[in-house]
């Protein structure tokens, strides 16, 4: 059976060739452009979009497509080019625009591309909205103009500059130039190489960029993790470097390696950035439900709390902006300061790791070992929509003793760890994450939700 184009809230997901085509992505142009048009309640005489891509070689027509849409629908775009996905949420904003595109599949491999929705306010529409777009690109419900209607396409060069420039402004640019780190950068050939190197460079680092051309032919398998990442590891050690990061295709996502060319696991990525923002200011932090409890063992160092929404970048992004949140993002190395931008972005991880860093005098190991750890595994099982809450009433049961928290799924929080049992939004799969002191003690609880899983589906 063919794999079915993926429509969630974030937007559209297939295969370039396959069951992604051009049309697809022009009409999906035009029922977005035509819910901005609806929704938009200032009276503009025109609209624009700003709309990015990364560098998979199908990136371009697909852009194309999409903007195509977008005009026959009325509205102006803004192309940026080849940029990271929080660039385009920093440029909507800085440009005036009603929304933005991006053109990109993230961490999912070559195969696959993507259309990413982001509202005026840089954040992916919520769901009421995402339900209303998919709903126009269903029934080819366009408000469709007329010749002397069309929106226009201009260019903007200015994406890189700004995006700098909004990160530069959150930390103290001399205090990391003064240590000169050595640092190796692994961008794996996506959108995230040529501005990275630009923002090191600004900060007076010595900088050894692997992967670095966007030429989109992934040098190896595109999601930061572990195994993809034995050649950033070997490089960091070889070449005595401070510290190693790594980006995914899009680059909202980083992955660091420490001096000894370890890989310190993408939940650092946050829990480092809050440690240094803690450290500065008072306030609140936002992550999702799967995330690690060392982001709320940093901020009860701080006297603070972290607040926890459904998994999502636009739900932690929305809980930032209702709790006033300093620091913010997922575990999966997806950092958002909303000085910058409400979107996950590892330009900002990257410069506030540093920091902390030129700041404590201190190794990135250190910095690690300070922040301590816990074992934490991830995995998914199949079972559709009844099945699944038959699962989530058993273990109900099963941790009575357990805090619950019922915003996404069923998260059951022990005092020697947490288990978080969330119905994916696109496939017929319950995900368990699971995070303790230790690997016996989670084997405990991820047993427990085995032989429930083994009672209902037989
Ligand atoms: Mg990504």
């Amino acid at each position: 059976m063919a794999e079915q184009l993926i429509i969630s809230v974030s937007g559209m997901r297939g295969i370039v060739g396959g069951n992604l085509t051009d049309s697809v992505a022009t009409d999906y142009g035009r029922a977005f452009g035509t819910f901005l048009k609806e929704s938009c309640t200032e009276k503009k005489s025109k609209l624009s979009v700003s709309i990015g891509r990364d560098s998979r070689p199908s990136g371009k027509q697909l852009l194309s497509a999409v903007a195509e849409g977008l005009c026959s629908v009325g509205i102006d775009v803004i192309d940026l080019g080849i940029v990271t996905t929080p660039s385009v949420g920093i440029m909507l904003r800085e440009l005036g625009c009603a929304g933005g595109v991006v053109i990109t599949a993230s961490h999912n491999p070559g195969q696959y591309n993507g259309i990413k929705l982001l509202l005026g306010n840089g954040v992916a529409p919520p769901s009421d909205a995402a339900k209303q777009i998919r709903q126009y690109f269903f029934d080819k419900n366009f408000d469709l103009v007329d010749s002397s209607g069309c929106g226009k396409i201009t260019s903007s060069e200015q994406t890189d500059i700004t995006h700098i420039n909004k990160v530069l402004a959150i930390i103290d640019k001399g205090t990391i130039a003064a240590k000169k780190f050595k640092v190796i950068l692994d961008s794996v050939n996506g959108a995230g190489g040529q501005i990275t190197k630009k923002l090191l460079a600004e900060l007076g680092c010595e900088v050894f960029a692997i992967n670095d051309e966007p030429t989109g032919l992934f040098a190896h398998a595109p999601e930061p993790i572990s195994e993809n990442l034995k050649g950033l590891c070997e490089i960091v050690k070889t070449e005595g470097a401070d510290i190693g990061f790594a980006q995914d295709p899009d680059a909202d996502r980083l992955a660091i390696v420490d001096e000894n060319g370890s890989y310190i696991g993408e939940e650092y990525s946050l829990a480092l950035s809050a440690k240094y923002i803690f450290s500065k200011k008072t306030g609140k932090a936002a992550t999702n439900l799967s995330t690690s409890r060392m982001i709320d063992d940093v901020a009860e160092k701080a006297g603070s709390r972290v607040i926890r929404a459904a998994v999502g970048e636009a739900n932690v992004a929305s809980a930032m902006f209702v709790h006033d949140c300093i620091i913010g993002g997922e575990g999966n190395g997806g950092v958002i300061d909303l000085r910058v931008g409400p979107i996950r972005d590892s330009l900002v991880g990257i410069a506030l790791v540093l920091q902390l860093m030129a700041e404590t005098e201190k190794t990135i190991s250190q910095l690690v070992d300070e922040i301590g750890g816990y074992y934490m595994s991830k995995d998914k099982f199949t079972a559709d929509t009844s099945q699944a809450q038959q699962i989530f009433n058993s273990a109900k049961k099963a941790f009575a003793d357990a805090k619950l928290d019922t915003t996404d799924g069923c998260r059951f929080d022990f005092d020697d760890g947490w288990l978080h049992l969330r119905a994916s939004n696109t496939e017929p799969v319950i995900r368990i994450i699971v995070e303790a002191k230790d690997q016996p003690t989670a084997k405990i609880y991820v047993d427990t939700v085995l032989r429930i899983r083994r009672e209902v589906l037989g």
